[in-house]
C-alpha cells in the first residue's frame, strides 16, 4: 500500500477508537493468523468482587478477612483490590501491614499485626508448608469449576480458608471472537490462572484453545513458541505482566482501559476497552491493504 493509503488508514482507526502507533503497523496486522488473549481485564472486565468466604474450622470470619483484605490492601492486582474492598465493606477499616511482599502471579505475604499472612495461589501456601484440608479443597475445586477464581488465606504457619472472588466476562467478548473466528483467525486464551477458571471462562467466550497457569514472565515465551510453529500472532493484554508479551507478539493490541505499561508495548491501542474494536483493527488492515495495492 502506499503510504498515502497507510495514513487514511491510520486515521480511520483513530476515528474508530483504534489508535495504531504507526501507518507500518497495519501491513503487520493482515498477516496475523492467530490471535493470543489474556483473560483477566481483557476477555474478562477485571472487576472482581469478593463473593464467598469459606473457613477452615474454628477460624473466624472476621479475623480471616481482616488479615486478609489489610494485606491485599496493599496490592494492585484487580483480585487483591477485590478482597480488600469485601473485607473492608464487612469489618470496617482495615490495619496497615507492617510488611508486605507482591510475589508476581502468585499472591502476596506480609505481616498484620505481628501476624505472617499469605494470600495467594494454593502453590503460594504450600511454599510456607500449609496446606487446606480435603473439605475445604472440595469448596475451591467447586467455586473453580464455576469459573471462579480462590485464593487461599493462610496465617501462623496454618492455611485458614479461601476466598472466592469473581469476574465478569466483558459482554462484547463472545461476539468479537466470533468475528475473529470468521475472519479466519484462531484465538488462544493465555493466562495465568488455574486451568479449570480458564477452561470455563473460554467455553463461556468460545474459545477452544487454553494455555492456563502461565507465569506472568513466562507469557512472552508462550507468544514465542507459537512463533516458533510458524505462526503470525497477535497478542491482546492490559496488563504489566502482559507488556513483554505483546513487544514480542507480530502485533501487540493493548487495552485502553489497561496499564500504561501495556499501552507504551502494543502497537495499537484499544481506546473502548472493547475487543471488537481487535476485530475494526483487523478488518481496517485488510480494507486499507486490498482497495490500494
Ligand atoms: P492473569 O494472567 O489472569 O492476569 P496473574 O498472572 O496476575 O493473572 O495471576 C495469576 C494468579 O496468581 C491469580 O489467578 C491468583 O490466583 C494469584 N494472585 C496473583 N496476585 C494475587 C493477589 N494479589 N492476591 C491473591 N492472589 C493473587
Ligand atoms: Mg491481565
Amino acid at each position: 500500500a502506499t503510504p498515502t493509503a497507510l495514513l487514511v488508514g491510520t486515521g480511520r482507526g483513530a476515528q474508530m477508537g483504534v489508535l495504531i502507533k504507526g501507518p507500518e503497523v497495519l501491513e503487520s496486522t493482515r498477516k496475523v493468523d492467530t490471535v493470543v488473549l489474556d483473560k483477566t481485564g481483557t476477555v474478562t472486565s477485571g472487576k472482581m468482587s469478593l463473593v464467598d468466604v469459606i473457613m477452615e474450622p474454628g477460624v473466624d470470619r472476621a479475623e480471616l478477612l481482616r488479615y486478609a483484605g489489610a494485606l491485599e490492601n496493599a496490592s494492585e492486582h484487580p483480585i487483591g483490590q477485590a478482597i480488600a474492598r469485601g473485607a473492608a465493606d464487612e469489618v470496617g477499616p482495615l490495619p496497615a501491614p507492617e510488611d508486605f511482599a507482591n510475589v508476581e502471579g502468585a499472591g502476596v505475604l506480609g505481616s498484620v499485626d505481628g501476624t505472617t499472612v499469605v494470600v495467594g495461589r494454593e502453590t503460594l501456601l504450600a511454599d510456607w508448608s500449609q496446606r487446606l484440608s480435603a473439605e475445604i479443597a472440595e469448596a475451591k475445586a467447586r467455586a473453580e469449576g464455576e469459573g471462579k477464581t480462590v485464593v487461599a488465606v493462610g496465617w501462623d504457619g496454618r492455611a485458614r480458608g479461601i476466598l472466592v472472588v469473581a469476574d465478569t466476562v466483558r459482554p462484547t467478548s463472545a461476539q468479537a471472537i466470533a468475528e475473529l473466528q470468521r475472519l479466519g483467525l484462531t484465538p488462544v486464551l493465555l493466562t495465568g490462572d488455574n486451568e479449570a477458571v480458564a477452561r470455563q471462562i473460554a467455553a463461556e467466550v468460545g474459545i477452544d484453545q487454553v494455555i492456563a497457569e502461565v507465569l506472568p514472565q513466562d507469557k512472552v515465551d508462550v507468544v514465542a513458541r507459537l512463533q516458533g510453529e510458524g505462526r503470525v500472532v497477535a497478542m491482546v493484554g492490559d496488563g504489566v505482566n502482559d507488556a513483554p508479551a505483546l513487544a514480542q507478539a507480530d502485533l501487540g493490541l493493548a487495552m485502553g482501559t489497561g496499564t500504561d505499561v501495556a499501552i507504551e508495548a502494543a502497537d495499537i491501542t484499544l481506546v473502548r476497552g472493547d475487543l471488537r474494536s481487535a476485530v475494526d483493527a483487523i478488518r481496517l488492515s485488510r480494507k486499507t491493504l486490498s482497495t490500494i495495492k
